[in-house]
């Protein structure tokens, strides 16, 4: 019998009020259930806003260095939980252990980040023009934060958002992606462990448009942060805007790395090989696109076909494989389908580009690890998010033909160059690229470093 999973809501795990819930499945094999979680309409979002709102009103006066040590300890408590919940995320959303640990520790980082920030909630002060006058500016937390994720880094993304909101004095409503719901529940069991005042956080589980979207419009909802897809953030924007909301939003990629002739081959090798196909490329900062110099072009080609048709499919459990599944039948077709239209837009299927079911694959949503080469900048497969393990090669002549491929697109998430050009390297920068360079500039981590990948980090080579 699958566990029956509850909302938070008022300091009491319950139902969704209409009682209705859907199930959660395991990416690697649809048959095996995980649980059954609270399907909740905007009625649970109000009862979890109001609960907040309420609560908010004695959270905002406990000193911040006293909310700090409340996250210090459940920075802790990841910590101690680390495996545990390591392995029920890849049970639940697929991606393999090593990469499932870099996201817990994540979290920790950002616990333990975001701790210290209650000592230095600083305000300025600026000397007046007028006699008798002082111009301070202290900070002031702005009531309920409403948060809501997604399913490809089901711990880390919530702590960015969650832990910060927090020490800050606001009060949470969490409704995490559909797909990720066990984790959600863990964190928030953990943040009450750690000794946060029941009602300071609810979880509020259920689909986007009728358990996110409610939160979205809650006029006691002051602040929302969001990360998922830019065309539902963008709907999101568009809603709390009209009620002059704060909004918060880290949205979709369409990633580039960029590598030279004079690059270090072997280490640009690395870092395509799991930009592109880590997390069976369900990464906003993924490498979607790789921009190969002519002069290196085949040469490269070829090894990077031969590393990626080494990469072993499989359950994310199996010390054995390399790459997950994808999230869902929804994602598996999409992904597909990009690939049917890379095949007729005139893209070269190098290798991948089909379902993998062999052996305990067969009930997963596995996808080959898919190279397409002779791509054009102008083709959707050159230009549209796909999140998945589908990579497009795109030949060019020049450094300046490069930058002009890589800034073609309406996206502008992440990048990198290989190169070992110092002036290469500031005017990629300066254009917008990320650059790596051994030992020399402060880069984006390569995808190599799976047990700790963040959008946001930089690392010395
Ligand atoms: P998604 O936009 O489908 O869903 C994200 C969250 O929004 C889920 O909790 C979902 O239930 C909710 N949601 C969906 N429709 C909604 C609506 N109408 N109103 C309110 N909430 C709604 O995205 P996803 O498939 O879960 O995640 C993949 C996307 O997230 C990719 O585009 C990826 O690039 C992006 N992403 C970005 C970052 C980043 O830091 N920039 C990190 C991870 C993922």
């Amino acid at each position: 019998m699958p566990r029956e999973f509850k909302n938070y809501i008022d300091g009491k795990w319950c139902d969704a009020l209409n009682g209705k819930r859907f199930e959660n499945r395991n990416p690697a094999n649809w048959e095996e259930v995980l649980g059954t979680f609270p399907d909740s309409t905007a009625e649970d979002i109000d009862a979890a806003v109001q609960s907040a709102a309420t609560a908010y009103e004695a959270w905002r006066l406990t000193p911040a260095p006293k909310r700090g040590d409340i996250i210090k300890r459940a920075g802790d408590l990841l910590v101690k939980y680390k495996e545990e919940i390591t392995r029920e995320m890849t049970r639940e959303m697929g991606k393999v252990l090593l990469e499932t640990r870099g996201d817990v520790q994540e979290g920790i980082d950002t616990a333990f980040y975001a701790a210290t920030e209650g000592r230095r909630l600083f305000g300025h002060t600026a000397p007046s023009e007028l006699p008798d006058k002082f111009n301070m500016s202290i900070r002031q937390p702005l009531g309920v934060a409403g948060i809501i994720s997604p399913w490809n880094f089901p711990l880390a993304i919530p702590t960015w958002k969650i832990f910060p909101a927090l020490v800050c004095g606001n009060t949470v409503v969490f409704k995490p992606a559909e797909d990720t719901p066990a984790t959600a529940a863990r964190f928030v069991e953990i943040l009450l462990e750690a000794g946060l005042p029941e009602n300071v956080v609810q979880l509020v589980n259920g689909y986007g448009p009728s358990a996110g979207m409610p939160l979205v419009e809650h006029p006691n909802v002051k602040l929302i942060s969001f990360t998922g897809s830019t065309q539902v953030g963008k709907l999101i924007s568009a809603t709390a805007s009209r009620d002059l909301k704060r909004v918060s939003l880290e949205l979709g990629g369409k990633n580039a790395q960029i590598v030279m002739p004079d690059a270090d081959l072997e280490l640009a090798l690395e870092g395509v090989l799991w930009g592109a196909f880590g997390t069976a490329g369900q990464r906003c900062t993924a490498t979607s696109r790789l921009i190969l110099h002519e002069a290196i072009h085949d040469q490269f080609l070829a090894l990077l076909i031969k590393r990626a048709e080494k990469l072993r499919l499989g359950n994310g459990l199996e010390p054995t494989s390399d790459v997950g599944p994808v999230i869902n039948q929804k994602q598996l077709d999409r992904i597909l389908s990009y690939i049917q239209i890379g095949k007729s837009e005139g893209a070269r299927l190098e290798t991948g580009g089909e379902r993998y079911t062999e052996g305990a694959c067969k009930n997963g949503f596995f996808i080959r690890p898919t190279i397409f080469s002779n791509v054009a900048p102008e083709m959707r497969l050159a230009r549209e998010e796909i999140f998945g393990p589908v990579l497009a090669v795109i030949k060019i002549k020049s450094f300046d033909e490069a930058i002009r491929v890589h800034n073609n697109t309406k996206y502008g998430l992440s990048s990198s160059l290989y190169s070992r050009d110092v002036n290469a390297a500031f005017r990629a920068m300066r254009a917008g690229v990320w650059t790596f360079s051994n030992g020399l500039i402060p880069a984006r981590p390569p995808a190599r470093s799976r047990d700790h990948v963040s959008n946001t980090e930089m690392r010395l080579f």
